[in-house]
């Protein structure tokens, strides 16, 4: 019995989390007693053995026309066929944004448990048990699975990548590859050249209080100075006056940058659940009993208006 992460990449280039899976796949090996392999599937441009410095022994590659683009019943049936081949009973699968479609799509093919919303290495070899953030992250609970096979979905940003210094083989393999899909994938509303939210290690979000999509370009300007990304609140989305992937919260995205800077955002509890885990919060709202100042490290009450400029400024300076 093996472990298998599977190793996502994003236009040829592994993603920031990649290296942070394999390193969750050869701890969880390591607890199991076994091997960890990796498995990248599409296109690539990176050189794959560099999962060795991350504990994992092997690494798959599965390319062809049918994986150009991400679809996650083709890449689940793909991931379930490899893990067959390669006798792993145990799937890391990172909880990004295709990671959260493929995972189920892949227990379904696999027949195996799903344990979503994973946020630690696991407690337990035997009975496998894992520690899972519920009550959009106001708590936790410790579940226990006996399923012969299971996925392991976790949370990004849960656990650092650790180099151990090891190599890894790369080999093509061929399971997977009768994977076809009968829908049609169109990608839309990807924005060139901006730093994808669940990457970001710093974010600038917007919120109501900022009056209209026109008023952005501040937004935008302390996002550039500080190598940010942007994100916002749901309402701010729904009236489309941003992307809704920029949409952070209980139904947007959950991420957990650095540094969290909140402008014109109330801190409703559906908004602090997809940011409450960010390791500095900072708060600008010229409400003083806004509530978001209660989870803030840092606050500022004022316009934002008047402020948002001025740090902009300040920051330049540097
Ligand atoms: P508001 O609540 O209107 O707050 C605006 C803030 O801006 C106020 O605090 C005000 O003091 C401040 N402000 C105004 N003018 C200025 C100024 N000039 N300078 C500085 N500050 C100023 N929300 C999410 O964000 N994400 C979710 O995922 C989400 N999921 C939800 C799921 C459910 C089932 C439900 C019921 C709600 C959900 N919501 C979510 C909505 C959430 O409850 C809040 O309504 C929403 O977060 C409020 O957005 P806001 O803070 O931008 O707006």
């Amino acid at each position: 019995m093996s472990v298998l992460v599977y190793l996502e990449s994003w236009e040829g280039k592994f993603k920031k989390n990649t290296w942070e899976a394999a390193t969750y796949a050869a701890k969880t090996a390591s607890m199991l007693g076994t091997e960890a392999i990796g498995l990248c599937i599409g296109k690539l441009d990176e050189d794959a053995s560099e999962a060795g410095n991350y504990g994992l022994s092997k690494v798959l590659k599965l390319e062809g026309d049918a994986f150009n683009q991400f679809d996650a019943n083709v890449y689940g049936a793909a991931i379930a066929e490899v893990a067959a081949a390669q006798s792993a009973n145990t799937v890391i699968v990172s909880a990004t944004f295709n990671g959260k479609a493929l995972a189920p799509a892949l227990s379904i093919q696999a027949d195996a448990a799903l344990l979503s919303n994973v946020v630690a290495l696991p407690e337990n070899a035997s009975p496998f048990s894992v520690k899972r953030g519920v009550f959009s992250g106001k708590g936790f609970n410790i579940l226990t699975s006996d399923a012969a096979k299971r996925i392991v979905l976790f949370v990004p940003n849960s656990i650092a990548p650790e180099a151990t210094g090891g190599s890894a083989s790369v080999e093509g393999t061929s399971a997977g590859q009768g994977s076809i899909s009968p829908v049609a994938v169109k990608e839309v509303d990807r924005v060139k050249g901006k730093i994808p939210l669940p990457e970001a290690e710093r974010v600038i979000s917007g919120g109501r209080g900022l009056k209209g999509p026109e008023n952005w370009g501040m937004i935008e300007e302390l996002a550039e100075v500080l190598d940010a990304g942007t994100a916002c609140s749901k309402p701010v989305s729904d009236m489309d006056w941003r992307p809704h992937s920029e949409h952070v919260g209980q139904t947007g995205i959950a991420i957990k940058p650095n540094l969290y800077v909140a402008v014109g955002i109330s801190g409703a509890i559906q908004h602090l659940a997809g940011v409450s885990a960010s390791k500095t919060i900072v708060v600008i709202n010229k409400d003083p009993e806004a509530p978001f100042f209660k989870a803030a490290d840092y606050g500022v009450v004022g316009d934002a208006f008047e402020v948002v400029p001025k740090l902009t400024e300040e920051i330049k300076k540097f």
